[in-house]
């Protein structure tokens, strides 16, 4: 059975760079038919907030990304203590009395020496005298891993083969002096107890796959596939730009109004061999998908592009689909208005410009008054319906010789203001005769 999970930690906001981790998780469950675990990583109980475990857990299903299984790390704290016992016992996990500056002064000399900075395990060499000194004057130990030495290696899913040579790694801290946990140990207790089958996460954490498959199995485990996708860069190549790159997805919403399909569409797709689209749902993410797609290199993620595809969606998207959403912002026209306008609309909030428009008051724009006066007394008698607009224009072409853009173009801006817009025919009606007169004759109604 497929498990696979994704793991925040509640330390800041979900941006398009972390939850494009969600995304392949949550996919790769789906496209399998296992089961998508979200895991919160507040083992960090200083920097870790309820506020931002709140923002994950709304930003996650505001973009669909449903989970069918969720807990905190914080509440495990008994069984990461097990486990660190049981690699004590096996004199995997040894204590280290080292400062903080004092390490960084090691790994100075051995800077200037040439030599990798690699923890050079001088803690191992401690007697239990020294120990006990060390303790006397009142030094905690922090508590490493030990590292075999030897390569680790695994096929994974997205970069092929790869090896990671631990002899070229400092032992890993699993527990700082205060007791509390690093990221490392944790987490490989929660993938071994919660069944997790595969690991899919960002290639920053490739070298600690390294080091963790060591520590699944010195617990006695196996360790899980892994999959380390590329990570997203700005469209030029560079780092994130701070313009919507690194913004948050709560702000994405909330600030950009993007459509959440908008946002799993493209980070579900850059950066693989699949082009770009806009999909509707979910569903349609899952047809193609397949972590052997994605690039080793890091995927460009560009906003421009991402307003293109949030423009698609609106432009294809269902009156059914959108009513209660356009009714909540007070431009619910109609099914008619509806279809009329999303072509226009690059965010779906575009769509109270184009109400409002129909409601007015608008300000006509009248550049010539005889071709209003014209337009007026042309305008075909009764209720204007979906017809009326090309009696209207056949009836004035015949009238005043008028054809193409300045027989039309003065239409819509004495009628709406404005020099672009939803098709005529559709907005005829909707605005009525009454206020179609008034605008004419220069009134803002
Ligand atoms: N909390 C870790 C992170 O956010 C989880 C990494 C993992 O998926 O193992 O980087």
């Amino acid at each position: 059975m497929t498990k696979v999970r994704f793991a925040p930690s509640p330390t800041g906001k979900l941006h398009v760079g972390n939850v494009r981790t969600a995304i392949f998780n949550y996919l790769f469950a789906r496209k399998a038919g296992g089961t998508f675990l979200l895991r919160i990583d507040d083992t960090d109980t200083g920097r870790s907030t309820k506020a931002y475990e709140d923002g994950i857990r709304e930003d996650l299903t505001w973009l669909g990304i449903v989970w069918d299984e969720t807990f905190r790390q914080s509440e495990r704290f008994d069984r990461y203590g097990e486990a660190a016992e049981a690699l004590k016992a096996k004199g995997l996990l040894y204590p280290c009395y080292e400062t903080g500056e004092e390490l960084e002064r090691k790994r100075r000399l051995q800077m200037a020496n040439g030599r990798p900075p690699v923890y050079d395990r001088a803690a191992l060499a401690l007697s239990g005298e020294d120990k006990a000194r060390l303790e006397a004057e009142g030094r905690k130990p922090h508590w490493r891993f030990k590292l075999s030495g030897d390569p680790v290696e695994w096929d994974d899913m997205v970069r092929g083969h790869v090896s990671i040579e631990t002899s070229s790694l400092s032992d890993p801290i699993l527990i700082r002096e205060d007791g509390s946990y690093l990221y490392t140990l944790p987490s490989v207790v929660d993938d071994i107890d919660a069944a997790i089958t595969h690991i899919i996460r960002g290639e920053d954490h490739t070298t600690n796959s390294g080091a963790q498959i060591e520590i699944f199995e010195a617990l006695g485990g196996s360790a899980p596939v892994f999959g380390h996708q590329a990570l997203l860069v700005g469209a030029d190549g560079g780092k994130l730009s701070k313009r919507m790159g690194s913004l948050g997805i709560q702000e994405l919403r909330d600030e950009e109004g993007l459509e959440p399909m908008a946002i799993m569409s493209l980070l579900a797709k850059i950066g693989t061999s699949d082009p770009v689209d806009a999909f509707a749902d979910v569903d349609g993410l899952l047809d193609g998908f397949d972590l052997g797609k994605l690039s080793r290199s890091p995927a460009r993620f560009d906003p421009e592009e991402l307003k293109r595809v949030n423009a698609k969606l609106l432009h294809a998207m269902p009156y059914a689909q959108v009513q209660p959403r356009v009714a909540a912002m007070g431009a619910d026209g109609g099914e008619a208005f509806w279809n009329a306008v999303r072509p226009n609309l690059e965010r779906l909030s575009d769509v109270k410009a184009w109400a409002a428009l129909v409601e007015g008051p608008v300000t006509p724009v009248i550049e010539e008054p005889d071709y209003a006066a014209a337009a007026a007394e042309h305008l075909p008698a009764g209720a204007l319906t979906e017809t009326s607009w090309s009696e209207w224009t056949e009836a004035l072409k015949a009238a005043t010789g008028r054809k193409g853009k300045q027989l039309f173009m003065p239409l819509r801006l004495m009628i709406t203001g404005e020099a672009r817009g939803p098709e005529m025919a559709v907005l005829l009606p909707l605005i009525g005769r009454e206020k179609v007169l008034k605008r004419l004759k220069g009134e803002t109604a």
